[in-house]
């Protein structure tokens, strides 16, 4: 498990005995990660500095001192449309319960919510909260993160071919057989059971951020789990965004940064990332895509 969801490992070609070994590997690599960057460890990494907002700076490992770095460049990118100091705006929404956040509560978290209090101290591999009650939510990178270091694991083990997949956020290198590539479908975020298209990379990560995984209804309206982090609110302006990049910590962080810019916003966020590929599903369900997919990777469904 990375951060409540579960990691699966595919792999191909390769004698079990081999397979077994580098999957392990790979499996404690996510394990590792789980604990230096869970929100919900008390004891990660994470946590510790959450506990020390305000206070005092918290020394950490390189790999979350990298996490973090990274997703404070996406915050910048994005104009703050990507922030892991949403944490206390996010724990007003009760999405099992299905509950709005009061206005007034809404307002007085949304202070503590700003990337550019978190202070990075390269050199000394330290992070520092500025204002007591912040929080650190690593939700949308970390999974990314932790399905590159697996796959890491997985290529040093001399494995070739291989799908990991961490709820949505994967991974894929060489073939599902000899000849017959990975076929990555991509979810309807409307239609449980139709795919928007097909992804046939040789070698990428893919991430799918979208408003049908984590929701509720109310007045004919739908709440789910990605923030716009000025107002605290459901971000509206797509369905579901799909990334294909080299890097599963990027691609996992733009699909996030893209939902919440919107289209036209996030496509013009994405022209600085030639290697990144975009399928959003905007509002009113039409399917956009970003142009110059690489040949013969896009698939119809
Ligand atoms: P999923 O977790 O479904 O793969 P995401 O990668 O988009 O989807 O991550 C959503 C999670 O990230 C939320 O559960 C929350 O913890 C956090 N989050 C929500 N809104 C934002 C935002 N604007 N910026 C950064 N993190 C966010
Ligand atoms: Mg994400």
């Amino acid at each position: 498990m990375i951060m409540g969801t579960s990691v699966e490992i595919t792999v191909s070609q390769v004698n079990l005995k081999k397979a077994e070994e580098a999957m392990s590997a790979a499996f404690r690599e996510v394990e590792r990660i789980d604990f230096l960057m869970s929100h919900y460890r008390e004891d990660s990494e994470i946590s510790r500095i959450t506990r020390h907002a305000g206070e005092k700076e918290i020394q950490v490992s390189p790999e979350t001192l990298e996490v973090i770095e990274r997703a404070l460049y996406f915050s910048r990118l994005s104009a703050g449309a990507f922030d892991i100091t949403i944490g206390p705006v996010f724990r007003m929404w009760n999405f099992r319960e299905g509950k709005i956040p009061e206005g007034k509560i809404l307002r007085e978290n949304l202070r503590k919510v700003d990337y550019r209090k978190i202070k990075v101290d390269h050199a000394r591999c330290s992070v520092f909260l500025q204002d007591g009650g912040m929080e650190l939510d690593l939700g949308a990178i970390a999974k990314g993160y932790a399905v590159d270091k697996a796959c890491a694991i997985l290529q040093k083990e001399g494995v070739e071919n291989f799908l990991v997949n961490a709820g949505g956020d994967l991974k894929v290198k060489g073939s599902k057989e000899k000849g017959i590539p990975w076929i990555i479908g991509i979810q309807h975020p409307r239609l449980p059971s139709a795919l928007v298209a097909k992804l046939r990379p040789f070698q990428a990560a893919v991430a799918t951020s979208g408003d049908y995984e984590k929701f509720f209804s109310h007045g004919g309206e739908r709440y789910h789990h990605i923030l716009i982090p000025l107002t605290g609110m459901p971000a509206r302006e797509c369905q579901s965004v799909t990334i294909m990049a080299p890097s599963a910590m990027d691609a996992d962080a733009l699909a996030t940064a893209v939902f919440v810019l919107g289209p036209q916003k996030g496509f013009a966020l994405l022209k600085q990332f030639p290697h990144a590929h975009a399928i959003i599903v905007d509002g009113r369900e039409s399917v956009l895509l970003s142009p110059n997919w690489p040949e013969g990777v896009l698939l119809p469904p």
